[in-house]
């Protein structure tokens, strides 16, 4: 079996860049080794950011720079105007609120302004607040950034692209065939009792926290840091609420939502929190955050809701000590590309990068004869990963006790 470039991993940056290909003739296919989204994409918060969150500090770097951009390449795709249509995927919010703790400040507003934003927050008046916001201090700002399900997005990519997808064994589902060029030639696939050679021109990887060993293999340990992250999650009768709390240059928390049905909505708890949170254990985090939440959000009453926490980290390119990276990364070692897209937001951009960098660095151009499958037509399509949410071991009150009864399955197995 013949292929152009074969792809390891299915997050976003994977699956964004094999459609890409597709789109552009390229003779693409993408091996996932558990589930689709599995780590950081099912778990992201789904904000398309236009660059407001990466500018409180008064500076237009350079992440805010590119990333001006996304919103209206996504916005063009989720409405099925652009390539690739994404118009199935459940759209959470098209647009985020923006509040500060304290009153006497509107620097989210003015920033926007200054900075050139494609995307800037508005200040809207009081009757115009949803309901949740009408017991904030300070101003209020609507963002139109979109807000979507993961889950959904990762749904809307399996369906197009089924044929190409390809399961893997969780271990050893890949072998590497790298010659004494330093070039990887083929790679040999495994799932369960089948085996499959596919020789090939390029590889990507894009395998978010197993970037690093699949890159060791192939000839070169690309470098990367891993930033850790607490998540909280919210459970109850609560109403649909896309937002960032703004404390100064900071984030103090940003909370996004889906409905569960049966009149009950989790929310995720990100920003600062998480980042504070990763020396905290679920219990203390969960006090923590309930506290936070009667503080920023008065209306909101924690005393019937259930908490639940999980740990993910975040993969990035290592950058210098402290720093983080602010754009897309991708690092060529002879024909493999190793790539972070940094944020979900910036799938697109590793797409196009990927697909210009293959025809230009290895000579791959469109075909225009059908590509057979045949020889994988029997071979096993992956699943979507779970929300993290959907296997939670054991539901807390406010205070951290334990409610529910846990269950056998692990949350951070299932879904990062
Ligand atoms: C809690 C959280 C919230 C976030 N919120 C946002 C947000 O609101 N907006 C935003 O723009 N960004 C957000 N991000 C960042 C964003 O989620 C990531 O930048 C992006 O999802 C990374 O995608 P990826 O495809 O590189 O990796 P991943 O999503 O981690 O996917 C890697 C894939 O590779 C597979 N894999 C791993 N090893 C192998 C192997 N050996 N063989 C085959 N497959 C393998 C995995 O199973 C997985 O499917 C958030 C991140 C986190 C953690």
């Amino acid at each position: 079996m013949e292929a152009d470039i074969v792809i390891i991993g299915g997050g976003i940056a994977g699956l964004w860049t094999l459609d890409e290909l597709r789109r552009n003739g390229v003779r693409a296919l993408l091996l996932e080794n558990r589930t689709l989204g599995f780590g950081q994409t099912i778990s992201s918060q789904g904000i398309i950011h236009g660059g407001l969150k990466y500018s409180l500090k008064g500076v237009l770097t350079a992440s805010a720079d590119e990333i001006r951009e996304m919103p209206l390449v996504w916005r063009e795709c989720l409405s099925g105007q652009r390539e690739p249509n994404l118009s199935k995927t459940n759209v959470r919010s098209h647009c985020c609120y923006l509040w500060q703790t304290r009153a006497l400040s509107s620097q989210a507003g003015m920033l926007g302004a200054q900075l050139n934003l494609r995307i800037k927050p508005k200040n809207i008046s009081d009757h115009q607040r949803p309901e949740i916001l009408r017991e904030t201090p300070g101003h209020v700002y609507r963002l139109d950034e979109q807000v979507l399900s993961p889950s959904s997005l990762l749904n809307s990519f399996r369906n197009r692209l089924s044929p190409y997808l390809l399961q893997i064994d969780e271990s050893e589902g890949v072998q590497l065939h790298v010659e004494k060029s330093g070039v990887v030639s083929a790679v040999t696939i495994r799932h369960d009792s089948r085996e499959e050679t596919i020789s090939c021109r390029a590889i990507m990887m894009s395998a978010g926290v197993s970037n690093t060993l699949l890159s060791e293999q192939a000839g070169r340990k690309q470098p990367m840091q891993l930033r850790p992250l607490h998540m909280t999650m919210v459970k109850g009768a609560l109403p649909m609420f896309q937002g960032h709390c703004i404390d100064g240059a900071k984030t103090r928390m940003t909370i996004t939502s889906e409905y569960l049905g049966d009149g009950q909505t989790v929310w995720q708890l990100g920003g600062n929190i998480a980042e504070q949170g990763t020396g905290q254990t679920s219990e203390d985090l969960i006090r923590f955050a309930a506290r936070e939440l009667s503080e920023i959000l008065p209306a909101v009453d924690t005393s019937d809701l259930e908490f639940a926490t999980y740990k993910i980290d975040r993969a990035e390119r290592k950058v210098k000590l402290g720093m983080r990276p602010d754009t897309p990364q991708i690092l060529k070692h002879k024909n493999v590309l190793t790539c972070w897209p940094t944020k979900l937001a910036f799938a697109p951009r590793v797409a196009e990068r990927i697909q210009q960098m293959i025809q230009k660095e290895f000579g791959i151009e469109k075909h225009s004869e059908e590509w057979s499958l045949d020889e994988l037509s029997e071979w096993k399509t992956p699943e979507v990963a779970a929300a993290p949410w959907s296997n939670v071991e054991g539901w807390y009150d406010a205070q951290g006790q334990k409610l529910s009864v846990p269950n056998d399955v692990n949350p951070l197995k299932q879904a990062g």
